[in-house]
């Protein structure tokens, strides 16, 4: 609107016409004068969600979508109803799960589109009853983390706020989810490292935050360990600073080197030093990530290294483990449902709080570091 020689306020107006009053036509726009409606359109502009151009449909119930971007790049989106087994996803445990707002809930019955339907007495019934949705921030991905598949595009290119905020409204308008009564977590943990696009990613969570209302605490941000965005996100205010995730995946600098080329530049010590100048929230506590990968990572001896890591660095803090989730052309095994649970069983006995991360839509390559927008994967799980 500012661009447009318009007052700042109409930039307000607008907003609300897209995420509040979810128009699609500008000329719809009646809070705008008409002249600027016309001269709007004149100059080519649309309003309205991004499409969903593809679903593929998990046995599990996780849906993986391609939705378009402004060009004719996808960007992946994932929805994991129930969250992704002993944690919400994003940071937030179980108990943390709020009874008030799931007892209006009704999870019975099963509808394919995941989308609410009405009872005869028109109570509002779902399949789920909290979810949690994956959001892109890059096409692809510059980082290149040896067990990521998303590190095989390459990074095509960032994503705009608007493109990375319209992921969200999308899928919450798919599922028919009203914000504020249902209980939806966001993790910015699909395509691409967030804080290698600091400033639109940024500007997708104050729109989410300010216009979809959703509050940042229901965030979560993962990063590789990009030490100067890591610095940027500690200045910005409660309001609108999400809840911070690491993505560890190594014992010790050697393996992590090895399994994360990043942490040449940044390694483990001076990310740990950045993440304690995050001002944390009552409460809130840092997540470390941790894939397991057989026989690389999985180690009794590297659990209890971990453990003694996590506890120098002085957080709050708890560690998600996944086990790693295969990818053709990925040269790692996954680790034994035993090593996973003896490395799960040895950070809670060194007293790190630990949650098993249950995989979420493997068989739809919509698990973690499985995001490649695999239009190839067609024939896997339901496509629509
Ligand atoms: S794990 Fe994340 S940061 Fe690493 S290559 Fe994949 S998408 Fe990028």
């Amino acid at each position: 609107m500012a661009e447009a020689g318009e007052p700042r306020w109409r930039g307000k107006q607008l907003a609300e016409a897209l995420y509040r009053q979810k128009l699609t036509d500008v000329n719809a726009i009646t809070t705008l004068p008409g002249s600027l409606r016309r001269r709007l359109m004149e100059a080519g502009w649309t309003v309205g969600r991004p499409a969903i151009v593809s679903v593929f449909r998990s046995a599990d119930g996780t849906e993986r979508y391609l939705v378009r971007g402004n060009d004719d790049q996808t960007m992946e989106t994932v929805w994991m109803p129930e969250g992704d087994g002993g944690e919400t996803g994003d940071g937030s445990e179980v108990e943390e799960t709020d009874p008030t707002l799931s007892s209006t809930l009704l999870a019975v019955g099963r509808r394919m589109d995941g989308a609410p339907s009405k009872s005869e007495d028109g109570a509002r019934r779902r399949e789920w009853d909290r979810a949690t949705i994956c959001v892109s921030s890059q096409v692809g991905c510059a980082v290149n983390c040896r067990f990521c598949l998303t590190a095989k595009l390459g990074l095509q290119r960032n994503l705009s706020a608007g493109e990375i905020a319209g992921q969200v409204v999308a899928v919450l308008d798919r599922h028919g989810v009203e914000v504020g009564r249902d209980r939806v977590n966001l993790v910015f943990m699909g395509m691409g490292e967030p804080f290698l696009n600091y400033d639109e990613f940024m500007a997708a969570v104050r729109l989410l935050v300010e216009e979809a209302g959703i509050g940042p605490l229901r965030m979560t941000v993962s990063t590789s360990g990009i030490v100067p965005g890591i610095g940027r996100f500690a200045r910005e205010p409660d309001a609108v600073r999400p809840k911070l995730a690491i993505s560890l995946n190594a014992p010790d600098d050697v393996i992590r080197e090895e399994v994360m080329p990043i942490n040449r530049k940044w390694p483990i010590g001076a990310v740990i030093d950045a993440v304690r100048k995050v001002p944390l929230r009552s409460r809130e506590r840092v997540t470390f990530e941790y894939v397991l990968l057989g026989g690389v990572t999985d180690r009794p001896e590297q659990a209890a290294k971990v453990a003694r890591l996590v506890r120098r660095t002085g957080l709050p803090a708890k560690v998600n483990l996944i086990a790693w989730n295969p990818g053709p052309g990925i040269g790692y095994a996954m680790p034994s449902p035993e090593s996973v649970e003896d490395f799960r069983r040895t950070l809670a006995e060194e007293g790190v709080p630990v949650y098993l991360r249950r995989p979420r839509g493997r068989d739809i390559y919509a698990a973690c570091g499985q995001l490649k927008r695999t239009v190839e994967a067609e024939g896997i799980g339901n496509r629509e």
